[in-house]
Order: C-alpha cells, then structure tokens, then sequence
C-alpha cells in the first residue's frame, strides 16, 4: 500500500452519481482515499453506490462543501484538470509532470486534484484557485474525457511516479523548499488585503477592474508563496496601511 494520505480528488458540482461512484473506484485502485465533493447535483445516491464496486468506503467518508474555496483551504498545491484551455492561460503541466510536482510536495503539505462538471468543466474562477492546470493530451476535437477517466489517468501516472520514487529517492530532495508553502486560505486572505490596500492607494478601481486580481493571482500563483514570505508581504501591506493614516492625522 502506498501512502498517498495527504492527496484529496475533488469533484465539483458533478451531475452524475455514477461518475462520483466511477471516480472512487478508480481512486481506491490507485491508492487514494480521500474524496471532496463540492455541491454534487445528486448524492448520497445508489447509483454511486452500485458504480463504486467495493470503494463504498470512500464514498461513506467523502467530504460535501458548498465551494470549491472551501474545499481547498488547506492544501499547499491545487492542481485543477481542464480540458481545454482558457482565456488567461495559466501555468500548465502535463500528467507526468503533475505526477512529479505530487509525489515530491505529498510528504509536507496537503493537495488536491480538482475535476469540473461533466457539462462545462470548472469556471475560470475556479481554475484560478489552482496552482497549476493539467490537461490530459487527447484528440484536438474530442479531447474531454469521461471524469472518472480523468480521475483515474490522473491517479494512475501520480502511482507510477509513486512507486518510481520510492526506487530513486536521489530526485526527491531537488525541488525540497526550507518552508511551507502558504494555503489557499493563507493565500485568499492576502489578495483580500492587497486588493483593499490598491483600492486606498487609488491603483485599483473595482468598477473598472480590467483583470487585475486575476493578473495578481496568476503572478503570485506562480511563485507559490511561502509562509515567511506571505508574512512579509502582509507586512508591508499593514504599513503602507499605517502610513497612510499617519499621513491623514498630520
Ligand atoms: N465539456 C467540459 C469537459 C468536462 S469533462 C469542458 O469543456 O470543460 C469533466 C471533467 O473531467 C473536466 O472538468 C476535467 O476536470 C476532466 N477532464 C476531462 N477531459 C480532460 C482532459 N482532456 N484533460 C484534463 N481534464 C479533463
């Protein structure tokens, strides 16, 4: 058994009971236990039961939350599957790369792997909540693939590159950072700072935002702030705040 405790799947807003019930199963095979479901259209249901085979118990103990923010407070790396690509591009792995990325951050902090509804995917608010986006290579106009598909390809390279590392442990220690990496929460409650502080400062203007928060997240996404750094940079957003008011008592 290898311990992949530390990966979350999570399925949004999926239609089909089945598809949950599939998409454990597939989980449960590859060694991954840990189900989110954010508002599913039709669960607890038989059916998921009857697809889930002997993974029930994954099923039993899933999580249900009402936002996909809710469902990834706590994880350090959020991968999002999409597939196909979206108006801001985002930085994009392929499932081997996303199987890297997991099996070398799965010891020191929590992950989670977003699926979108069967229909229209994940909304782009959604994608930006995800450090990185995977897209499965697939035929150019048929690439969408049943979700439990998805799940279980997703799941399958995340065991291989599992059971290769655990042979090569030399590449473990490559991509090994000196602090944790913030949270979502951590993260959501920065841009909610510096949003506010861009607004005082008069940079930013809500009515006319023009992108910007979503430039914002996919700049700060990229680096993956750390917790020491994120601290920093609430810092300074705490003084200039301070200063500001210093200025207005003078
Ligand atoms: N029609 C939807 C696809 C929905 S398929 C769309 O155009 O976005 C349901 C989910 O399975 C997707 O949201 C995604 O998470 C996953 N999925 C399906 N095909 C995929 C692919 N080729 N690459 C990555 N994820 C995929």
């Amino acid at each position: 058994m290898i311990a992949l405790k530390n990966i979350t799947v999570v399925l949004v807003n999926t239609a089909h009971p089945g598809n949950i019930g599939a998409s454990a199963r597939a989980m449960k095979n590859m060694g991954l236990n840990r189900l989110t479901l954010v508002q599913p259209k039709d669960f607890p249901s038989g059916v998921a039961v009857g697809r889930a085979a002997t993974a029930v118990d994954i099923l039993d103990s899933a999580i249900i939350v009402d936002s996909l923010e809710e469902a990834v407070a706590n994880c350090g790396l959020v991968i999002c599957a999409s597939a196909r690509p979206r108006k801001i591009p985002w930085p994009m792995l392929n499932p081997e790369e996303v199987a890297k990325k997991v099996t070398n951050e799965m010891d020191f902090t929590n992950i989670a792997l977003v699926f979108g509804r069967e229909d229209s995917g994940l909304s782009n608010e959604e994608l930006q909540l995800g450090h990185f986006h995977v897209q499965i290579p697939a035929e150019e106009k048929y690439s969408s693939l049943n979700l439990a598909a998805a799940v279980l390809l997703i799941c399958y390279e995340i065991r291989k590159a599992t059971s290769k590392k655990n042979t090569d442990e030399k590449e473990k220690d490559n991509e090994l950072w000196d602090q944790e990496f913030a949270t979502v929460q951590q993260v959501e409650h920065f841009y909610q700072h510096l949003e506010q502080v861009l607004i005082d400062i008069k940079f930013h203007d809500p009515e006319n935002p023009r992108q910007l928060m979503q430039r914002m997240r996919r700049l700060f996404g990229r680096i993956r702030l750390d917790v020491m750094e994120l601290n920093i940079l609430r810092g300074i957003l705490t003084n200039i705040e301070h200063s500001m008011e210093d200025k207005k008592l003078r």
